[in-house]
């Protein structure tokens, strides 16, 4: 129990509730309560919670294993905070650095590259990125959920708490904006997202009386004041609700309005008051009830999250072998490195040298040209022997294209039906193993023959497929 001001026979209430004496700011539930909402205690994430395992004693090598840790974790942690209260947006961006050098995190050596873009990797998967929510848009998104609730559940005890306070907007679909600096600014934080959240959301009309006819969105994209300028100068009353003006018949299927203007109109205005009426009576049959919501993202209509957060992130739409990459049966690190590599952004003496390292540049595995990414997994003699080998294998010729990123583009699902799933896989496994054996020759000093390349190429696609189920005949024509 926590007093507020000046409480007599505190310690006699305590008593009969059974609950001890406590004051401001607490933590309850592990959150803090009562403090400044700006105020440090919020870095706790970063602190003792477990973000810490950015610094991990055990380095976890594998790339793939971060970023299901990441998401999983690192990106979760913070949800039940971020669902409530806005996030200060320095510790936003303090839980994202956390989160890039755990993604990028070092070996233990200290070296720490951090590969593609940190706006690629916040993009969604089928964009090119590995779907990483930002944090501060994230928070606004779970916000609206509040937005969208208020709106619907009148009857509720939290919303009769905050309209008491706050007061209620036209229609009582949000709380007149909050004044004056006293008070927590939970509920200031979360008004704050209407206007964003209102951008998407129709009124359906049911009863009426809580959506006004010129302003609210209820018929086709904009309000009828934004379609109708200047009928909507004329009108009598512009802040009319639908309810006053619209006249049902007693079976209810027919409506007919009764919108009033201050004026007659004009010859020249008619053909305007025509289309405005015809689109009134396009729009006459009316939900049973109550006046709802309808979120526009959905085809159910019903507020989520995730379509909310994809609209405030409003990402530019890249094309990118997505389905290539992420949509097969192999190794998350896998593909995770085929991803790199598809944004060039792999490790090879190029970018190397583009990160100020001294090398010579020269590709370990043909001991000839500079190594390249497309050079290394798709131009050089030892990357043209493995994929002529596996063409013999598969019985088909196949022209390679100049880049990485234009192979998976084009090798996706190009071989028919029953094929295709193992066929999927090769790209990934043909790239890994080349690089594995590029790694072991540039770090191990120890190199393999053509046909051990090809040997530990055909175990381990064998494996892939084994775990992805792929059906026996297809193993026993291949291997
Ligand atoms: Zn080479």
């Amino acid at each position: 129990m926590v007093p507020v001001g000046d409480v007599p026979n505190l310690r006699v209430l305590a008593d009969i509730m059974g609950c001890r004496i406590e004051s401001l700011p607490m933590s309850y539930l592990r959150m803090p309560l009562g403090a400044n909402f700006k105020s440090n205690c919020l870095e706790f994430y970063s602190g003792e919670n477990g973000m810490q395992t950015g610094r991990v004693e055990e380095p976890l090598p594998i790339k793939g294993g971060r970023l299901t840790l990441l998401k999983s974790t690192l990106s979760s942690l913070p949800t039940y905070y971020l669902s409530l209260f806005t996030i200060p947006i320095s510790v936003a961006n303090r839980i994202e650095r956390i989160q890039r050098n755990f993604l990028w995190g070092s070996y233990g050596d200290g070296v720490n590259h951090h590969l593609v873009n940190w706006d690629i990797v916040y993009s969604p998967i089928n964009y090119g990125g590995l779907g990483i929510r930002k944090i501060a848009t994230f928070n606004k998104a779970l916000l609206g959920k509040w937005l969208w609730c208020f709106g619907l559940e009148e009857s509720k005890l939290w919303r009769r708490v905050i309209t008491t306070k706050y007061g209620v907007n036209s229609g009582g679909w949000s709380t007149k904006s909050p004044r004056g600096s006293h008070g927590c600014g939970l509920w200031r934080s979360i008004i704050s997202v209407w206007a964003d959240f209102v951008a998407f959301v129709d009124f359906e009309v049911g009863i009426g009386d809580r959506i006004r006819f010129w302003i609210d969105r209820w018929c086709g994209d904009r309000p009828l004041k934004d379609v109708f300028p200047d009928l909507y100068v004329c009108a009598s009353n512009r802040q009319t609700t639908i309810d006053s003006i619209l006249i049902r018949s007693a079976s209810g299927s027919r409506a007919d309005w009764n919108v009033q203007f201050v004026r007659n109109f004009n010859d020249w205005e008619v053909e305007g008051v025509a289309s405005f009426f015809e689109l009134l009576h396009s729009h006459s049959s009316f939900r049973e009830g109550g006046d709802g919501l309808r979120w526009r993202l959905k085809d159910n209509g019903i507020f989520d999250i995730r379509s909310f957060y994809s609209a405030l992130r409003h990402t530019l739409p890249v094309t990118f072998p997505w389905k290539a990459i992420w949509g097969v049966h192999a190794p998350k690190r896998v593909s995770f490195f085929a991803w790199s590599a598809a944004w060039g952004r792999i490790l090879t003496v190029d970018n190397l040298m583009r990160r100020g390292y001294q090398l010579a540049r020269w590709c370990c595995m043909c001991r000839r040209d500079g190594e390249t990414i497309n050079h290394l997994l798709i131009h050089c003699d030892k990357a043209v022997g493995l994929w002529s080998f596996v063409f013999r294998k598969f019985g088909i010729i196949w022209v390679l294209p100049g880049c990485v990123l234009d192979l998976f583009f084009g090798w996706y699902n190009g071989l028919g039906k029953v094929y295709s799933k193992i066929w999927n896989m090769v790209p990934l496994c043909l790239l890994w193993t080349l690089w594995r054996e590029r790694n072991s020759r540039t770090f191990e000093n120890s190199e393999r023959t053509n046909s051990q390349l090809q040997e530990l190429f055909s175990n381990t696609l064998y494996d892939w497929a084994i775990v992805g189920d792929i059906p026996e005949v297809i193993l026993l024509l291949l291997f």
